[in-house]
């Protein structure tokens, strides 16, 4: 199979590559439009090109406030950095359509002197009109095209000094004059190569009648005068290509197209579908990068950001979102994504958005940083929770103890603020029980022992988690021989030993000194709370338990 002229620029090397992202600001940018995004930042960088951001803002009825700043904050908050775009400029400045305006009259003029795009009049009335008329005639989808255009008011059917007079006097739009029987391909650089006859496509509107270009004209002028190479974009974008590609060719650019590369959709959670905002709500995972906040609407809706999740952590679940490095690797950083990227890695079919492997990347960049700067976030927790909970004393934690802690922890927890959440009990002793864990965990077979430990501990030399442990072994060690002579074990009990177990025997102390029923290693949690705050927690809780 033929490849299309840009091709080969996608194998080694190549500056001349300029990649855009081309949002629209009607919202927050979806984490679908950051995964785009990231693919396209990859691929320039890889490529040793350009990165480039547009903001197609020609449909002003759909402008959202803040959503051109959203979009900068989230790419800066993956470490997208761009080359050129609104805010860093650049040479082929404006980057928002908004402010080209004046530019795209020209194009649609030269496309309607060149007998490839019409005038057209019709009110929405007649355009309502038109539509009743296909429905009842049972056209299962009535458009403006090839064969209902002659019904309509432009400038095929009229004629000229009526075109003449009305474009002077009243509101016009300007169409594509789609050829009737022509098929129009193109290659896409993951799909292979697409065709579309020309009898499916409509009469695209190009100018509005308030002067500004749609989306389909302005695209196609601006990929073009920004020299774009390679249009990144997601599969909802792939109908729209073949109309693209005729505006290249009526233009007369089609030498110059650039390539096409359609990302894979974002699939739901168990593969149903596109990926909505209401599949996020209802499994609750965000759907958002970083924090929105709408001028509708005061509550501001969370992102992952706000949600705990690292964005390396972030960037490396997006970009296996639809691409694979054909290895078993999967911990990449963005260094190394832009390093093992490549656009023929990218797959066809739908990716489905698996939450819970976000967190499991999540995890892995949590605890790959240093101890001293996890401590941070158990400080930060600390210093917030004010009053403190356990009473009126503020909670103290240096950062040698947080660092401690954090190290016993970081292997149970997913999110920064699971530290505190996890670790709680390293600083406020528990006030209460949970009866069902205690009926299990806290049998009355286990009291005698871990009040036996109690004493050991009070006379214990050089507390440690060590010496902690071996005291707690002879305390178990003694009561086991006890437990074998004892009259009160004979009977059904064929094995009594097996009653004061250390296993059995450690659960009953997590439960006592913790209130939990799991956790990390119970030694280095009694090292961290001292042997005074044992003996406390231990006391506290044989007394509630009579
Ligand atoms: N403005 C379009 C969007 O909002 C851009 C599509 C494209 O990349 O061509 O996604």
């Amino acid at each position: 199979m033929d490849k299309s002229p840009n091709h080969q620029i996608t194998k080694s090397p190549n500056k001349n590559v300029r990649v855009r992202f081309a949002p629209s600001p009607t919202g927050p940018l979806h984490i679908g439009g950051l995964r785009t995004a990231l693919y396209n930042y990859l691929f320039a960088k890889k490529m040793g090109g350009k990165m480039i951001l547009r903001i197609e803002d020609t449909d002003q009825s759909r402008y959202v406030e803040g959503a051109e700043e959203y979009i900068h904050e989230a790419l800066e908050w993956c470490g997208i950095r761009l080359d050129e775009g609104p805010k860093q400029g650049g040479k082929f400045a404006p980057y928002r359509q908004s402010e080209r305006k004046s530019m795209y009259m020209e194009y649609a003029q030269n496309l309607v002197d060149n007998g490839f795009a019409y005038y057209a009049f019709d009110t929405p009335e007649e355009l309502e009109a038109m539509r009743q008329r296909l429905h009842a005639a049972k056209v299962a989808s009535p458009q403006y095209n090839t064969i209902t255009r002659n019904t309509m008011k432009n400038s095929i059917t009229l004629p000229e000094d009526e075109v003449k007079t009305r474009i002077a006097n009243q509101p016009y739009v300007i169409r594509l004059k789609v050829p009737r029987k022509e098929e129009i391909r193109f290659n896409d650089l993951v799909r292979g190569w697409v065709l579309v006859h020309s009898s499916a496509i409509d009469d695209k509107v190009l100018m509005k009648s308030d002067g500004m270009p749609t989306y389909h004209l302005a695209n196609v002028v601006d990929d073009h005068l920004m020299k774009i190479t390679h249009v990144i974009r997601g599969e909802e974008w792939l109908p729209s290509t073949p109309l693209h590609v005729l505006l290249y060719k009526y233009l007369g650019w089609e030498n110059t197209m650039p390539e096409f590369v359609h990302l894979p959709l974002l699939l739901r959670p168990d593969g149903n579908g596109k990926l909505s905002k209401r599949d996020a709500e209802k499994y609750g995972f965000p759907i958002y990068p970083i924090e929105w906040k709408s001028p509708k609407n005061s509550k501001p809706e969370k992102g992952f950001r706000e949600s705990g999740y690292l964005p390396e952590a972030v960037i490396n679940f997006l970009a296996f979102l639809g691409w694979n490095p054909g290895t078993q690797q999967e911990l990449f950083t963005l260094k190394e994504l832009i390093k093992a990227f490549s656009i023929e890695r990218i797959g066809k079919s739908g990716a489905k958005f698996d939450i819970e492997k976000a967190k499991w990347y999540n995890q892995q960049y949590l605890r790959s940083n240093p101890d001293k700067e996890l401590a941070q976030y158990l400080l930060e927790a600390i210093n917030s929770q004010s009053p403190a909970k356990g009473g009126a004393k503020p909670i103290e934690c240096t950062p040698t103890k947080a660092a401690t802690i954090v190290s016993i922890m970081k292997e149970r927890v997913t999110f920064p603020n699971d530290f505190w959440k996890e670790a709680e009990y390293f600083f406020i002793a528990p006030s209460s029980y949970d009866q069902q864990i205690a009926n299990k965990k806290w049998p009355s077979k286990i009291v005698d022992v871990i009040a036996d430990y109690k004493e050991a501990l009070a006379s214990i030399d050089n507390f440690n988690a060590e010496t902690a442990k071996r005291t707690l072994t002879e305390i178990i060690e003694k009561h086991k021989s006890k437990t074998c002579s004892d009259p009160e074990y004979s009977g059904e009990e064929s094995n009594p030993k097996s009653q004061i177990k250390m296993g059995l025997v450690m659960q009953a102390l997590r439960f006592v000194i913790t209130g939990k029923d799991a956790g990390p290693d119970l030694m280095s949690i009694i090292q961290v709370i001292g042997n005074k705050e044992t003996i406390s927690r231990i006391d506290y809780a044989l007394k509630v338990r009579e």
